[in-house]
C-alpha cells in the first residue's frame, strides 16, 4: 500500500483509541500476510564501543569520557557467532561505534571465518564506512547492513550528527544506495522524538522508508543520555519546537505500524530502545503492531553494560541466556513461532526469483 504524506501525518496525530486499534490490526494483518507468523531472532554482538563521532544524542560518542571503552577480539566475536548457532539463530549482527581501529582486514577475516564455518547470515551495523570498506566486507561474505538515516530532516541531522572535523556533511542516504548496489540487504531507520523533530518530519521518514524500499527498518524512541549535549540542552531547554514529536511508546508504535504498511515485506525489529521504555509490554506490543524480528543481546557479560548508547538499556543487566530466554518467551506468549533459517528479506528473494530466467526448452 502506498501511503501519502497526509495519511501518515493524520495517523501520527490520531489519539482516538478505537481508530488506533484499527491501525494496529491492519499493521498486524499486513505483517501476517506478507512475512508470516515467524519471528526471526538475530543474535546481537556489540563488538566495540569506541566511536570517533560526536553525535549529540549518543552515549558512546567520542567526547564522553565517562565510558569504559572496549573492543571485542576476533576470537570473542567468533565465539559469539557460535553461541548464536547454538541458540538456533540464523543471523549474527555485529554492531559498533564508528571505530577506526576496528581494522578492516581483521573484520573481513572474522566475517570470512563466520561465513565459512557456520550457516549464519552476517549483518553489519558499523556506521559510515568508505565505499571500499563496505565492498570489502561484502566480498568477505557480509549479507546485510544496518545504517539508520536517523531523521529525514537534513538540517536537524547535520546539527545532531555532525561530520568529523574537516569532513563534508554526512550523506547516509548516498551510503544506503551504495549498500544496495553492493547487493547487501539494506536496513535503515530513525529515532522518534529527537528534540527539534516534528510529526511532519516523522511522516517524511515513513515516505522515505517507502521510497528506499528497505529490507529492514529499525525504529526506536530517542532516550536522553546524561553525558550528551542533547540531554544538557533538554534540561536548560528552549520550549519544544511547534509540532515536536514525543519520544514515547505510542508514537513509536505508530511509526512501526506505518512502516509495516509502507514497506509490507520489510523485516522490522521490536527494538531494544522500545523495550527500554517499556520492558514488560514493549517487545510484545511491537511484535503485535508490525514487527517480526527480535534481537537478543549476546554481547559477553564484561562488555554489555558498557555499550551504553542510552541509560538503563534493556537487557544490559541480563546474561546472554536470559536475553535469549526472554525473546523466546515473548514469541511464545504471542502464539507465534520462532523463525527457521536465516530470515532473509522476502522482498529481495522475490526480486531475485523474478529476475532469474526460468528453464529454457
Ligand atoms: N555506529 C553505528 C551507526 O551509527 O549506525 C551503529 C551504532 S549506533 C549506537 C546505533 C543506533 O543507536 C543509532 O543508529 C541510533 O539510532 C541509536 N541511538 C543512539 N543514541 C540513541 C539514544 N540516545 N536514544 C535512542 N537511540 C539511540
Amino acid at each position: 500500500m502506498s501511503l501519502t504524506f497526509d495519511q501518515i501525518l493524520s495517523w501520527l496525530q490520531e489519539d482516538d483509541g478505537p481508530r488506533l486499534d484499527s491501525l494496529w490490526q491492519e499493521a498486524d494483518r499486513v505483517r501476517r500476510e506478507q512475512v508470516g507468523e515467524e519471528v526471526h531472532l538475530r543474535g546481537l554482538l556489540e563488538i566495540s564501543n569506541y566511536c570517533d563521532r560526536a553525535c549529540q544524542y549518543c552515549g558512546i560518542r567520542q567526547p564522553n569520557v565517562h565510558l569504559d571503552r572496549y573492543r571485542m577480539t576476533p576470537e570473542e566475536i567468533r565465539a559469539g557467532a557460535d553461541e548464536a548457532v547454538a541458540r538456533g539463530y540464523g543471523t549474527v549482527v555485529l554492531q559498533a561505534g564508528e571505530d577506526p581501529a576496528l581494522d578492516l582486514s581483521v573484520l573481513c577475516d572474522v566475517i570470512r571465518r563466520i561465513k565459512n564455518e557456520t550457516p549464519l547470515a552476517v549483518t553489519l551495523s558499523l556506521g559510515e564506512r568508505t565505499v571500499a570498506e563496505l565492498a570489502a566486507c561484502r566480498r568477505a561474505g557480509a549479507d546485510r547492513y544496518l545504517l539508520r538515516f536517523e531523521t529525514s530532516n537534513r538540517e536537524l541531522l547535520e546539527h545532531l550528527h555532525p561530520p568529523r572535523a574537516g569532513d563534508p556533511p554526512t550523506h547516509r542516504l548516498d551510503l544506503l544506495r551504495v549498500l544496495d548496489e553492493l547487493e547487501y540487504e539494506v536496513g535503515s531507520g530513525v529515532m522518534v522524538g529527537l528534540p527539534g523533530q516534528t510529526l511532519a518530519d516523522l511522516a517524511r521518514d515513513v515516505l522515505l522508508f517507502q521510497q528506499l524500499d528497505l529490507d529492514m527498518i529499525g525504529i526506536g524512541p530517542y532516550i536522553p543520555h546524561p553525558h550528551t549535549p542533547l540531554f544538557q540542552k533538554l534540561r536548560t531547554a528552549d520550549p519544544p519546537c511547534a509540532g515536536q514529536a514525543t519520544a514515547d511508546e505510542l508514537t513509536t508504535y505508530k511509526m512501526m505500524a506505518l512502516a509495516r504498511l509502507a514497506c509490507p515485506q520489510a523485516n522490522i525489529p521490536s527494538t531494544t530502545a522500545l523495550a527500554t521504555v517499556n520492558p514488560q509490554a514493549g517487545p510484545l506490543l511491537g511484535l503485535a503492531r508490525g514487527a517480526n524480528v527480535l534481537m537478543p543481546n549476546l554481547t559477553p557479560a564484561p562488555y554489555r553494560r558498557r555499550y551504553e548508547i542510552y541509560p538503563h538499556k534493556a537487557g544490559s543487566e541480563r546474561t546472554s541466556a536470559e536475553s535469549a530466554n526472554a525473546a523466546l518467551e515473548q514469541v511464545l506468549a504471542l502464539g507465534r513461532q520462532v523463525g527457521c533459517g536465516r530470515g532473509d528479506s522476502v522482498k529481495r528473494r522475490m526480486r531475485c526469483r523474478a529476475t532469474v530466467p526460468g528453464p529454457t526448452e
